[in-house]
């Protein structure tokens, strides 16, 4: 997406393709425009804007023209372009590519602010589970790897209670450079970054993706609710704006951020009870206790 693009205007548009994404609509041609009116090709469905608005079934088969804003049909082009990962099987090769794609970021306010490095994310590029966290901190911003403090020592424990070792799991996180003071990103901040984040995940193609915390479920789940609500039941998620032909998407589970439960151990019962929920999934037994 275009750098400059007004924030609102990316918002519309990063909701209008999450919208079609839904739907199962991922190509997007543009049309000649007819006077000011302005129109967009969605591959595969004719449905009027109206239509599609109102929750209509739609054949996937049927030819279809979208109805929408001029300066979003300028700008959805940017979201929905062919990644230059699209198509490479090698997954490592994918993150490479989008590690190349992002170079020494200057998107949002975060690279000015004191960041020492990006913090890309780190493990193995065919993870079955991915976890995503909020953004770096200071310690993850010296070593340039996502929880490596005392937050990443709990979750490198808790990957070790469900059987696993960080080397079979990828990190990352919602923003890639290290908010001043530890504070959480800023909505435009999350909304510049996290296009990266689901390339690298549409790239690694998981089987779980566990968000940790409130801010990281609120920006994959694009959606507004307490960690009450978001928590013990699974969602069917696909990474917004990211095409992959080969991969239908993931389940994705919220549990409490390892700093918070530093903070509040008591909530480590209710985490683990979320790893479970992960382990069923994914057929994984806890290792037995040593003693
Ligand atoms: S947080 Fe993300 S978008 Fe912002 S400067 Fe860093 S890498 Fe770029």
């Amino acid at each position: 997406m275009s750098s400059n693009l007004d924030p609102e205007l990316r918002r519309a548009v990063a909701e209008r393709v999450r919208y079609y994404n839904e739907l199962g609509i991922y190509d997007f041609y543009r049309r000649e425009r007819s006077g000011a009116a302005a129109s967009v090709t969605v591959a595969g469905v004719e449905v009027r804007d109206s239509q599609a608005e109102s929750g209509e079934e739609m054949s996937p088969r049927k030819v279809t023209a979208v109805a929408m804003p001029a300066a979003i049909e300028d700008n959805i082009f940017h979201v929905m372009a062919p990644k230059p990962e699209q198509g490479v099987s090698d997954r490592a090769k994918a993150l490479k590519i989008i590690r190349e794609d992002l170079g020494d970021c200057t998107r949002c306010a975060l690279h000015k602010q004191g960041r020492k490095q990006i913090v890309f994310g780190v493990g193995n590029p065919k993870a079955e589970l991915l976890f995503v966290g909020e953004g770096p901190g200071a310690d993850e911003d010296e070593q340039g790897e996502p929880f490596v403090g005392r937050s990443g020592q709990l979750l490198t424990n808790m990957i070790k209670a469900m059987g696993l070792s960080r080397e079979q799991v990828y990190i990352a996180n919602i923003v890639k450079c290290r908010p001043p003071g530890n504070r959480a990103p800023e909505r435009e901040e999350s909304e510049t970054c996290s296009p990266f984040l689901m390339r690298q995940i549409a790239a690694i193609k998981p089987k779980v993706v566990v968000a940790l915390g409130a801010v990281a479920a609120k920006t994959l789940l694009a959606m507004s609710a307490s960690m009450v609500q978001l928590r013990g039941r699974f969602y069917n998620f696909r990474p917004a704006g990211v095409r992959s032909p080969d991969w239908d998407g993931c389940k994705l589970a919220v549990t409490y951020h390892p700093a918070f439960l530093l903070r509040d151990p008591r909530q480590k019962g209710e985490a683990w009870k979320d790893l479970q929920m992960v382990m069923r999934e994914l057929g994984l037994k806890a290792p037995k206790a040593t003693t």
